[in-house]
């Protein structure tokens, strides 16, 4: 199947094409037909698996169809996910699939953890709003957006969602939408309690599942080495330098770390900064745009920002500190080998972590040749 066969704009499959997507993936291959026959869909799909151009794709097609809007605080398409960086990564998808369309179609991300006037005022004329639970109910308290006129509803990892407790919000927010809309929900798992919700939520949707992330992992190339936690900052450099990794994630198991490992590459001149919980929300969005284009070498990252962030054929990543659950290992590991390309995923192994390790793998049905980091002159 091409993008040709699935009925959208020309000018879509202009943007998709210069995006350097031959094919639909699929879940695009599936979701796009339904959703563009006004079904409710629930796509049970992770990151990575090309779930966001799936609804951005058939919901830009939507708006094409309609006339030009006039310019209110009315949206059209309201699209939930559980952060920041999620908003920020869904609006870009949007704005790169909307270069050159026959008429303009506004987007934008709004989320908590920046100033909220600003946003206040971009919000006028927006078709497409992409928002953080919190920071849409401020929004809209403050007459600033008004929902009443949405006509279709995507929650995006709603399985997140509710983990990070936004159940009520998301209660509170489907009360402001019209009753007849269209509703599109993915999830990377279903739950009980996200069963309730599609009840609620979805009427009579079209189920796409698309196969468990296990299966991609065996496409990533796993290494590891055995090493003591006072060696792991030399043996890290030496596979930076030695290896010319050029894009490198790097996972802690704290801010704190991610924050002394990224500041100690720095000095040793390779260029490296830390991103997590207690950064500011601008310094985030800096560190991820930085490392995504490619201007940035090594992010240092902890498991808290893993899921969801999106980068397109990620080289490598490395585990400074293995994770505690092997669901974790999967996630970090999850953010290379991705769209078919193969990457490289290294885990740093203390001698009293090997039982741990093993459970992982395991877990994984994978096997790896560990590598004595004491053979090596770092
Ligand atoms: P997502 O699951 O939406 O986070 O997308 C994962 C990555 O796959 C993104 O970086 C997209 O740019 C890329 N992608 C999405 N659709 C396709 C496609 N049809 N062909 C190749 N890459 C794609």
């Amino acid at each position: 199947m091409s993008f040709i066969d699935l009925n959208l704009n020309s000018s879509l499959i202009a943007n998709v094409t210069a995006l350097g997507y031959k094919n639909p993936t699929p879940i695009q291959a599936q979701a796009i037909p339904a959703i563009i026959s006004g079904n409710d869909v629930l796509g049970i799909a992770r990151t990575g698996s090309g779930k966001t151009a799936s609804f951005a794709l058939p919901v830009l097609n939507q708006l094409l169809n309609l006339a030009t809007a006039v310019r209110t605080r009315q949206p059209k398409v309201l699209v939930l996910v559980p952060t920041r960086e999620l908003a920020v990564q869904v609006a870009d998808v949007f704005k790169e699939l909307s270069h050159n369309i026959p008429h303009p179609i506004k987007s934008m991300a709004v989320y908590g953890g920046v100033a909220i006037n600003p946003q206040m005022k971009a919000i006028y004329g927006v078709d497409i709003l992409i928002a953080t639970p919190g920071r849409l109910l401020d929004l809209q308290r403050s007459n600033a957006v008004d929902l009443s006129k949405v006509k279709t509803l995507v929650l995006d990892e709603a399985d997140k969602m509710l983990n990070m407790g936004f159940q009520d919000e998301m209660n509170e927010i489907v009360k402001l939408l019209p009753k007849k809309r269209q509703s599109i929900l993915f999830s990377a798992t279903l739950s009980e309690q996200l069963s309730g919700i599609n009840k609620v939520l979805l009427s009579d949707p079209v189920v796409i599942q698309i196969a468990e992330q296990v299966a991609d992992v065996e496409l990533i190339n796993l290494s590891g080495y055995f090493v003591s936690d006072d060696r792991k900052g030399p043996l890290l450099r030496h596979l930076i330098r030695e290896q010319g990794m050029k894009q490198v994630l790097v996972f802690t198991s704290s801010g704190n770390k991610a924050e002394k490992v990224a500041g100690k590459l720095y000095k040793n001149g390779i260029d490296a900064l830390s991103i997590h919980g207690k950064k500011s929300q601008s310094a985030r969005t800096n560190a991820l745009r930085r490392f995504k284009s490619g201007d940035l070498q090594v992010l240092v990252a902890t498991d808290l920002i893993s899921r969801g962030i999106d980068i397109n054929e990620l080289p490598y990543v490395i585990n400074y500190e293995l994770p505690r659950s092997p669901k974790d290992f999967v996630h970090r590991v999850g953010r290379t080998g991705r769209a078919e390309s193969k990457g490289m995923a290294i885990t740093f192994v203390t001698r009293d972590e090997t039982h741990h390790f093993k459970v992982i793998l395991k877990k994984m049905k994978r096997y790896i040749d560990m590598v004595d980091s004491d053979t090596l002159d770092l």
